[in-house]
């Protein structure tokens, strides 16, 4: 092999040339990656090329393959799909196809190649890459290239990133596309569930993913679906046709004037048996007599405007897919990044390749346990949360009568989005195993006036979807400003002997103090969980509280509609007010995935050097007559950073400063960042923390009620008394996590109202070099 006993030229001696190339179907967010790789490629003084059109481009070469500069990427976080293209190409599979492939990137000087598809894209390129000195061999051989240019591209540097919107891949919790798919479906089936109320009709839904069911799943959860098919678990007690009707019709007997079914497209009975929408219609036809219509989702699950989550996944993605290309070395396996635990990760591509077809191989051999568990522990979870809150008269989980809980569920705080499915999927849970469930109007205001009623499954039927709080919320903290003798009397009176919240700081705060007095009153010697809620994220022991994703997504919409305007008007910077109180998070986040030009936080301030290196930042890159260059920017700027400089100070600075560069505008989003209808992903955590907190309730209550009943006596006033009962139930990377009051409160700041370490600042350098203030200052 003479190319394989070429010394490479070093590679710092040469600039990296990096291709980056999106194949296979498209996802939303597939052009944040694109856009990423770009800038932060050309930010590490990389040269970055598109190759359009997927491997076709490759393949065909020309002008298929561009030099990207750092305005080719401008707008592209907002569009959905892929704007340089994708195809699916026969050519590519073929060694010649390959061949011609390879020629194209030495011609180009191309060194190293990012590549975001789905698996069989991915395989495609692990192919191409252990092909690559072979078939650099063949093209000195026939001539095509020179042996010094074979010399110089001894290695080939290849990167994988799942853009996927199945979410089908082993190997990361998630894949690119899918959660804004998610959004897609939830809308549709949002809106389906008016018209099947208004005709009390049953929609039979049909959603992609054919060897996978996350999609119909999440959507199940998410909107509170009756029944749904997913490839990796059939119905398995019985005939699908019977379990199905037995649900549909115990909900239409408790009232439902709505039945919907949701089926992935590869939805197989126990036999593999394809399981088609038109025969779930005929069966709710025929056996329950219902009015029945298909709505077969199709493409416009792939469509429009990426969601937050997606923006920011395929940012920080490609990020680290420039970081492994720029310390890659020939002997290390071919790295697809992945997003693991909410950290992104890099492990060897053919590994995860290798366990997802492993799942549909599993489907195959009808060994549906081991797909179920090579999917993640977070689908396993979910698959029971679906199940625990839709099936009603699951007698097998209901606990013995002494195990059976008196159990209150209060809002604390402001409203976020979240809190109802929360409430919804605590109560159907709770209803489940036997135990009573009593929501308490308006908060701890509400509960030391007797505000206390008890609550039934049929009461929070569609609650998954609505924004705000239906018991009522409130501020009032037990202690301060509620008397805490009427908070403990309440909870006597009404013999409740576990207490749910659902808040943000204020609901800790309330944690905190009732963990204070707890020795002083009996009736709080009971199990108290914290489920948190506020768009802030700035309650400790959660990576995410519920409301902080439709937060974003609010941000993500009102910003790109700002752009809009602003890239209409020319030469305009918005400055955006977002909430927050002491937490950037919103601002950061919420800047990577609108690509603002600068943000400021509470954690950072603002003082004003900070104010003047932005304001030459701006003239900087207003520094043109070019229409071209006039472009409309946004600044994020969290509520809470300073008192003196406002949005209104910062605007009228920079409007003064900008002469006739640039003008600016603000935009102080308020309230409508706590959201009307919550997103998919706020619906999905909080079904799933409230079935932990019931579990959580019953772990610190049975040893106590096993006792009573073993010396037949009344249940014990006192059901627990440990740290570990009073605590916050919060998401952990993909695991639910339980961490006491004590335990947190020396990683809390209370003054400032938020945790001492926040893991969303990994984000915060991002948002200033994918803003161009390196690179703009490097070629002045
Ligand atoms: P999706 O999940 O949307 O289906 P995907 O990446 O799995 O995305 P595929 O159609 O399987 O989509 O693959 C996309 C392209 O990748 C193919 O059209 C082909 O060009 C290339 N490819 C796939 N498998 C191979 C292979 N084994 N060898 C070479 N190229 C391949």
């Amino acid at each position: 092999n003479p190319v394989a006993q070429q010394p490479s030229v070093p590679t710092a001696t040469r600039r990296k040339k990096i291709g980056i190339l999106t194949s296979g179907g498209d996802a939303s967010g597939m052009n944040a990656c694109v856009r990423a790789v770009v800038l932060y490629g050309i930010s590490k003084g990389c040269d970055v090329y598109a190759v359009y059109e997927g491997y076709q481009g490759l393949v065909d070469g020309g002008d298929y393959i561009r030099k990207m500069d750092w305005r080719s990427v401008t707008g592209y976080l907002s569009i959905g799909g892929t704007s340089i293209g994708t195809a699916r190409c026969m050519a590519f599979k073929t060694h010649e196809g390959r061949l011609q492939a390879a020629e194209n990137l030495v011609k180009h000087g191309i060194d190293s190649l990012i590549v975001c598809g789905g698996d069989g894209s991915l395989t495609g390129a692990d192919v191409f890459r252990s092909e690559w000195t072979g078939l650099l061999d063949e093209l000195i051989t026939a001539g095509r290239i020179t042996v010094d240019e074979a010399k110089t591209f001894r290695s080939m540097t290849i990167v994988g990133i799942v853009g996927s919107i199945d979410n089908d891949m082993s190997g990361t919790d998630i894949t690119i596309g899918a959660v804004t798919s998610l959004h897609r479906i939830c809308e549709a089936v949002d809106s389906v569930d008016t018209t099947a109320l208004s005709h009390s009709r049953a929609f039979v839904i049909e959603v992609m993913g054919r060897h996978c069911g996350w999609l119909a799943l999440m959507a199940g959860i998410a909107t509170g679906a009756d029944f749904i098919f997913i490839p990796e678990q059939p119905p398995s007690d019985e005939d699908w046709e019977t379990s199905m009707c037995k649900v549909a019709r115990r909900h239409r007997e408790l009232g439902k004037r709505k039945t919907i079914i949701i089926v992935a497209e590869g939805a197989l009975d126990k036999n593999l048996k394809p399981i088609k929408v038109d025969r779930i219609k005929d069966i709710l036809s025929d056996r329950l007599g219902l009015d029945t219509r298909v709505t077969i989702l199709g493409h416009t699950q792939r469509g429009g405007s990426p969601c937050a989550f997606d923006r920011i996944l395929g940012t920080v993605q490609s990020v680290a897919a420039v970081d492994a290309v720029l310390s890659s070395s020939p002997d290390k396996p071919f790295p697809m990044i992945g997003m693991n635990n909410n950290k992104v990760t890099t492990q060897p591509l053919m590994d995860a390749v290798k366990l997802t077809h492993e799942v549909a191989e599993a489907i195959e051999s009808r060994n549906f346990q081991r797909a179920l568990e090579l999917r993640d522990s977070q689908f396993l979870d979910e698959f029971k949360v679906f199940n625990v809150t839709t099936i009603l008269d699951d007698n097998s989980i209901e606990l013995p009568d002494h195990q059976q809980l008196r159990i209150a569920i209060l809002h604390i705080g402001a409203p976020a989005g979240g809190m109802n499915s929360a409430t919804r999927a605590a109560v159907r849970y709770a209803l489940n195993r036997g135990h009573t469930i009593y929501g308490v109007a308006n908060g701890f205001s509400g509960l030391v006036r007797g505000l206390f009623e008890k609550m039934d499954w049929m009461g929070v039927d569609g609650w998954t979807t609505c924004g705000g709080s239906h018991l009522g919320t409130n501020r009032a903290i037990p202690g301060k400003d509620v008397d805490m003798g009427m908070v403990a009397y309440q909870l006597q009176k009404n013999d409740i002997q576990a207490l749910m919240l659902v808040g943000g700081f204020e609901a800790f705060s309330s944690l905190v103090e009732l963990d204070k007095v707890r020795s002083e009153y009996p009736s709080l010697c009971i199990p108290i969980a914290l489920i948190p809620a506020t768009i802030s994220n700035n309650v400790p022991g959660t990576d995410f509280s519920l409301g902080c994703d439709t937060s974003l997504n609010v941000i993500v919409s009102a910003s790109d509609a700002i752009v809009q305007s602003a890239q209409s008007s020319r030469r305009r910077v918005f400055v955006i007010e977002v909430q927050g109180g002491r937490s950037g998070f919103l601002a950061v986040e919420g800047g990577l995935a609108v690509g603002a030009c600068a943000i400021y936080i509470p954690e950072e301030g603002i003082d004003l050097p900070r104010l003047q290196g932005d304001v030459q930042f701006l003239k900087g890159l207003y520094d043109t007559d070019d229409p071209e260059k006039s472009e409309g920017r946004v600044i994020l700027r969290t509520e809470g950073v300073s008192t003196t400089y406002t949005t209104k100070v910062i605007s009228e600075i920079l409007e003064d400063e900008g002469g006739a560069r640039f003008d600016s505008r603000t935009a102080v989003l308020g309230h409508i960042q706590q959201g009307n209808t919550p997103s998919p992903l706020d619906r999905i955590r909080a079904s799933r923390l409230a079935i932990h907190c019931i579990e959580f309730f019953e772990k610190h209550t049975c040893d106590a009620l096993d006792q009573a009943e073993y010396k037949r006596q009344e249940g014990p006033t006192e059901l627990c008394t440990d740290d570990d009962s009073i605590a916050v139930i919060g998401i952990h990377g993909v695991d639910v996590q339980t961490r006491s009051v004590k335990e947190l409160l020396p990683v809390t700041d209370m003054k400032n109202r938020k945790p001492h370490e926040d893991w969303w600042q990994r984000d915060r350098a991002l948002v200033d070099i994918l803003s161009g203030r390196s690179y703009y200052s490097s070629i002045e």
